[in-house]
Order: C-alpha cells, then structure tokens, then sequence
C-alpha cells in the first residue's frame, strides 16, 4: 500500500521522527511546520492522510482540522490528531473539529502504523466511489452524492456481554442512533446479515468467546462486509488491536470508555457509513441510467447486447433452450407523420408496458432501437416463444392506444420474428440476425403477425 502523507508539527526533531519511521514502510512523506503551510499544501497537492499535531504556535491542530473539514477540496482527507499526553478532552475536541482519529504522544509504532494503514484503505474506498459519481456527473447522468447533509440518526448494534456496559453506552449514544443491543455474539451475527445498521459496536468483554472471530465474520459476509466496526478493548493489548485491524475493524476504543468519545467516534463511523452508501447508490443509479432507455423505461441495446452473451453461456452450459422475439411495430412512421412525434412517442410507451405485461420476469425485455423491441426468453423451446409471441402479437392489436394529447384512440398492430439458441457454437449475433430475417418476412408477408426462424 502507498500513500502520501503530511506530517504537520511545529517541532522539527518530531517531524523528523515521524517521516523516517513512515518513509521505512515506504509511504511518500509531506512534511509542514505549521498550520498555514498544511493547509496550502493540501490545497495543492493530493494528500491521503494528515498527521497533525495540536499545540502548534499561530494556529492549532484543532482549527487546521476544522478548516481542512471545512474546504469541500480537502474534506475528505483523514486526518488523525496527535494529542499531548492522555488527555480525553482534546481527543473530543478534535474529533469535533472533524478529526478521523488521534494518536498520544510519544507515538506508539503499532499504533502508528495500523491507525495509518487501515485510514488509507477506507479513503482508497471513497476516493474510488467519489469519482465514478463524479464521472457520473461530468456526462451529465446525474448529482453527484451530497456530502454535507445534516447528520441522520444512525443505527447501532451493539453486541455486548455484560448489562451494566450495555446500559452505559447505549445511554451514551442516545443523543446519536437507535441502538439494538444483542449479548449473544452468534445471535448478533444473524441480526447484523437480516437488518441494516450504520455501525456494529463489539465489546470485547465476553467470557468463553473470543470478539474477533464475530469481527471476522462480519468482515466476510457480503451483507456486513461495508459495515463499520468499533471494537472496544482493554488497554494495554496492542497486538490484539493490529490483529483487530488486519481482519478489518474499522476503530477501537480503550476502556474505560469516554462518553464523549465514543459519541465522536460513533459519529465518525456513521458519517462515512452514509456518505459511502449515497456514494454506492449513485454509483448504482449511474449504471442503471446507463442500461436503460429513457423514453420506455426498458433496457437499452448496450445492456441486451451485454447481457445475451451471458444468456446464451448459461443457457448452453446448463443444456437449456433459449429464445428471442424481435418485435416492430406496422407502419409507425405513419403514426409519426398523422399525429406528430409526441403521439408517436405515447405508442412507444405503451407498447413497451404491453411487452413488460406479457412477459415473465425471468425474461429480458429491451427497447431495440426506434420502435423495435427485444425479448430474451431463458429456458423456453421454440413452442413456447411461439406462444409468448402471439400472446404479445394479441396484446398489441386487441386494445386500441390512447393518445390523449391527440384526443384519440390508435390501433397498432406489429410483426414479430423469433428465434432459438442452436446446441452448438451459436452466438448472440448469428442468434438477433436469425429472428430479425424471421421478422423481415413477418413484414413481407403482410405484417401483424408472428414468423419463426427455421431451427
Ligand atoms: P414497417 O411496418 O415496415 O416497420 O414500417 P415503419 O413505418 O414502422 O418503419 P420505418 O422503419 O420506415 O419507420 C420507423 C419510424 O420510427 C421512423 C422513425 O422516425 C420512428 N421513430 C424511431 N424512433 C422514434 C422515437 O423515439 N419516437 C418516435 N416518435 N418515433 C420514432
Ligand atoms: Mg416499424
Ligand atoms: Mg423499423
């Protein structure tokens, strides 16, 4: 892994300190010696993680962190704060200012090393999902994931094995989330894959179960993977705590616990817990726009062209039949040319419902291109395509379209080719051009009406 870190403190000998033992496990080091020289760098340069320390002439590490948090260039960099000492007021304080963590002096090189590895796996995360929303926004698909929306409550499983800490930190993070406390690890596990929580608190308090195999779990189950965990500890088990990061815990937290802290800290966790979740869903509305069609709402040529291949596979690999159904609507440039476009683009519409009426949900229906369309019907023989393919024949000429703006009732009928998948060495190209000849003399040979390709 690498990274670029700046290592901010206004006492050289501790700069220099830092650098040499980051430098050793190969990360690019940035170095400022005050806050005003921190802030340009990150202005101009790509920084992955800030190492800031507090008491620093002119300004301090408190108001370095709030304005790197505050400039929407920078508010993304982690930043962990270096306080004097034991003192849990500055950890809280810095923390508030937006501070993704804090380390105390002198420097644990455990600490140091597990702390800045595991903050720059999560922003390698983020940075990746900020920019394919950004990409997303650039060709104009849609907003880029708000960032800075007001904090929603979040939603906690605390998995604890003693009542009296059960009820301390749950009356702790009421000002915060929703809390569901479990103290049966198993049953915890079960509760975090069947609901959906911002963060899973673990206290490692259980007398016969170690809490890192619950952590490790919840790290491989697709449904938990993306949840944050905070995992709260004794003091003084460093090797316990790197063994914690490595399998993939996101914080810890040394007991006895502060308040104030693991209210921070919770926040934290749930701010990027939402923050990733909007940018994942915008990702996934990106992709959706991408393989839909607008007018209809069907899939799009790009996506049936992808998705048959994958078909056609599994379809010959398990030795199942497969077919399709190109369908053209009869003599729509007249619909066009009599009532207009937008009349036009009303039949497109409902023609498209009536294709999604018909067909099962295991069958992909796409909008072709112009007023041709496309099913993909898995598993159905010849005889079954047939079937579908009159029904939709049906579908289409039985009712009349309504075309309101034109204060009329169409009728529209459309002809229709299908084709099967051949047991040997068949492709989606050769498959299309067998249904659309099948079509082709559908329309030769009067229109309205369903011919299938010769098997
Ligand atoms: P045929 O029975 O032989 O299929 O005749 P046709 O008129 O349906 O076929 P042709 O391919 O000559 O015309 C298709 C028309 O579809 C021409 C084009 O303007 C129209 N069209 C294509 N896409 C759209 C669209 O998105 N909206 C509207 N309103 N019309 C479209
Ligand atoms: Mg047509
Ligand atoms: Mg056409």
């Amino acid at each position: 892994m690498t990274a670029r870190i700046l290592v901010v403190d206004d006492v050289p000998a501790n700069v220099k300190l830092l650098e040499a033992r980051l430098v050793a496990e190969y990360f690019d080091v940035l170095t400022a010696g005050d806050g005003h020289a921190a802030l340009a760098t990150c202005e101009k340069t790509p920084v992955d993680l800030v190492l800031l320390d507090i008491m620093m002439p002119g300004m301090d590490g408190f108001e370095v962190c709030e304005r790197l948090k505050a400039n929407s260039r920078t508010a993304h960099i982690p930043v962990v704060m270096i306080t004097a000492l034991d003192q849990p007021s500055d950890r809280v304080r810095g923390l508030k200012a937006g501070a993704d963590d804090f380390l105390t002096k002198p420097v644990n090189d455990l600490q140091l090393m597990s702390r800045v590895k595991s903050l720059v796996r999560l922003k390698n995360v983020s940075d990746e999902l900020r920019l394919r929303a950004q990409t997303a926004q650039t060709i104009g698909l849609q907003e880029l994931a708000r960032v800075d929306r007001p904090d929603e409550p979040g939603s906690v499983l605390l998995v604890d094995g003693r009542a009296s800490s059960q009820e301390r930190l749950t009356r702790a993070l009421k000002p915060i989330a929703d809390v569901a406390v479990i103290s049966d690890p198993q049953a915890a596990l079960f509760e975090a894959a069947e609901s959906s929580f911002d963060l899973i608190i673990v206290n490692a308090n259980f007398d016969d179960y170690d809490p890192l195999r619950l952590c490790s779990q919840l790290r491989s189950l697709e449904r938990t993977r993306f949840i944050p965990i905070l995992l709260v500890t004794e003091q003084g088990n460093d090797e316990r705590i790197v063994r914690a990061l490595e399998l993939g815990v996101t914080d810890y937290i040394m007991r006895p616990v502060d308040p104030n802290e693991l209210v921070a800290r919770s926040l934290t966790q749930i701010r990027r817990k939402h923050c990733n979740d909007r940018l994942r869903a915008s990702v996934q509305q990106t992709i959706e726009l991408a393989v839909t069609d607008d007018l209809t709402g069907l899939h799009n040529r790009r996506y049936l062209e992808n998705h048959l291949k994958l078909l056609i596979d599994r379809a010959t690999t398990r030795g199942r039949p497969l077919s399709i159904c190109i369908t053209d609507i009869d003599r729509f440039k007249r619909v066009n040319d009599t009532y207009g476009h937008d009349a036009g683009d009303d039949v497109l519409r409902e023609f498209a419902n009536r294709v999604r009426a018909t067909v099962r949900g295991a069958d992909l229906a796409c909008r072709f291109g112009g007023e041709e369309f496309v099913v993909v019907m898995p598993d159905t023989t010849p005889e079954m395509a047939a079937i579908v393919a009159e029904r939709l024949r049906l579908a289409v000429e039985s009712r009349g379209f309504d075309i309101p703006q034109a204060a009329t009732v169409l009728n529209v009928t459309a002809s229709l080719g299908i084709a099967t998948l051949r047991p040997d060495g068949d492709t989606a190209e050769a498959l299309l051009k067998r249904a659309d000849m099948a079509l082709y003399q559908a329309k030769n040979g009067g229109r309205n009406r369903v011919v299938a390709a010769a098997a």
